[in-house]
């Protein structure tokens, strides 16, 4: 059976791409940082919780030692900062994020890549946004114009950059960024005009992507590259 482990599971999108690999097939680890959170929500889909705090080394590697083993990891775990535009954000801020979006995927990569490389099919999922993307960004025309909040947008761009890195280095796994779109969820205070069933549809595309699908891309909804 494939087993796969979600960061940031006990609720929003990473609750339903649980919920989601479970129908699958999968047996799913619900990665959360709170346990009472994270044991609702594995005890509500019939998956097992493992406390995971993505921003914290020690529980990382507790994580590692509970998980066992381990096929898919979707490093979905993830924080927006608040809407801080360029002339107020401080170095600061920018570390608070980054401390979950960049670092907290460097630091699971780093404890659970020698478990992945055991797998048979590894596959690794980062959940970006499409404001990561440097292409869109830097198009006059493009959809976030209006959006410029340099501290999450920034974050999401260095974890894009994480996924070519890895992925040249690790050939023999499918690690790829997904932008599950604007979803209605806490993360925005529920403005996202997606549901979080279409929101998770990508993430669940490239978890479960077979042995031969690229790697090292970043797609959107639809499918496009969006680099
Ligand atoms: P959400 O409902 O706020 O869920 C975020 C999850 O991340 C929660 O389970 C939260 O746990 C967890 N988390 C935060 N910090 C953590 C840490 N240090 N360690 C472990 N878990 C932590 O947000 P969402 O919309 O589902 O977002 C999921 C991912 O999608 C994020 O990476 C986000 O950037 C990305 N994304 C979202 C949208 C959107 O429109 N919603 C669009 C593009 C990309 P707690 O409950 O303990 O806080």
């Amino acid at each position: 059976m494939t087993t796969s482990l979600i960061t940031g599971a006990n609720k929003g999108l990473g609750f339903e791409t649980a919920r989601q690999l479970i129908a699958a097939g999968h047996r799913v680890w619900i990665g959360a940082r709170n346990p009472d959170r994270g044991q609702q929500a594995a005890d509500q889909l019939g998956a097992e919780f493992v406390r995971l705090d993505v921003t914290d080394d020690a529980s990382v590697a507790a994580a590692v030692e509970n998980v066992g083993a381990l096929d898919v990891l979707v490093n979905n775990a993830g924080i927006s900062g608040g809407r801080i535009g360029p002339s107020e954000a401080t170095a600061d801020d920018m570390r608070a994020v980054y401390e979950t979006n960049v670092f907290g995927p460097v630091r699971v990569l780093h404890a659970f890549i020698p478990l992945l490389e055991k797998s048979e099919v590894p596959v690794i999922v980062n959940v970006s946004s499409g404001v990561g993307s440097l292409g869109l960004a830097a198009d006059p025309d493009g959809p976030w114009r209006e959006a410029n909040y340099p501290v999450y947008a920034s974050s999401k761009a260095a974890l894009n950059m994480l996924t070519i890195r890895y992925a040249a280095a690790f050939p023999s796994m499918r690690i790829n960024s997904v932008d599950p779109g604007f979803t209605a969820t806490d993360f925005n205070r529920h403005r996202g005009t997606q549901t979080v069933e279409e929101g998770a549809e990508v993430i669940i595309r490239y978890a479960l992507i077979p042995p031969d699908g690229p790697t090292g891309g970043f797609f959107d909804r639809n499918g496009a590259e969006i680099w």
